[in-house]
């Protein structure tokens, strides 16, 4: 078993109880990055389904011969000529942030017949070190998504600024999103998970709080 699972779950159970939402309301993905495989299978023998990853390549290695029942999502920037490989290996692709990224998902999607759920990462703090687009562009994008490449954007993920109280961030990411008619909110980590459920988040990504921190 997992002690931190358990842990992170009654959190999560708690904050949706505070915030007045239905119990089992946010999913947990559980983030595997750069983890060492006996620190991830305590978590998924225990019952976690659901997975992040921040590269296509590692998450191919990792997590192939354990597809089998498995959500695998990914939360790390996507390139071009790596979409083919996203779209076939992913069930959720969050990080669609730019024209180019959502002509090569719907080329894709059209050729291989299996579309992944999309969320499109906003830049919630306009960082010019962060990816994800412009919240004044993100009405603009999602429209974009939706009108001239026939995309399903499913949800909308955003990673705030770290060293600032990040629930004004998250709430105006559920702004931009009850605006476009996107029902998902894929917002806080470790050390904000709890925030974000009280400002609408519907999945957390967890990864040191869950698995140790990172090498
Ligand atoms: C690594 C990562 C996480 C998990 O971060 P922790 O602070 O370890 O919980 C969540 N989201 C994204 C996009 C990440 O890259």
């Amino acid at each position: 078993m997992s002690p931190a699972l358990a842990d992170i779950r009654a959190r999560i159970a708690a904050a949706e109880a505070r915030a007045g939402r239905p119990a089992g309301s946010v999913t947990l993905v559980a983030v595997s990055k750069t983890q060492p495989w006996d620190h991830i299978a305590p978590v998924l023998e225990a019952g976690q389904k659901v997975f992040g990853e921040n590269r296509v390549q590692e998450a191919m290695e990792r997590w192939t011969e354990h597809r089998e029942g498995l959500q695998l999502r990914l939360i790390g920037p996507l390139q071009t000529n790596k979409a083919r490989e996203a779209v076939g290996f992913f069930d959720v692709i969050e990080t669609l942030d730019r024209e180019k990224l959502a002509r090569v998902l719907a080329e894709e999607i059209q050729r291989v017949g299996k579309a992944p759920r999309l969320y499109v990462q906003v830049n919630i703090g306009e960082e010019p070190q962060k990816a994800g687009v412009a919240p004044d562009r993100a009405d603009t994008f999602i429209d974009a998504c939706r009108t001239i490449y026939g995309l399903t954007v499913e949800g909308l993920m955003c990673i705030p600024p770290f060293d600032q109280d990040p629930a004004p961030y998250f709430a105006r990411l559920a702004t931009i999103a009850e605006r476009n008619g996107v029902d998902k909110l894929s917002m806080g980590m470790s050390d904000d998970f709890e925030i974000a459920i009280a400002q609408g988040a519907t999945s957390v990504r967890v990864g040191s709080a869950l698995f140790g921190v990172r090498r």
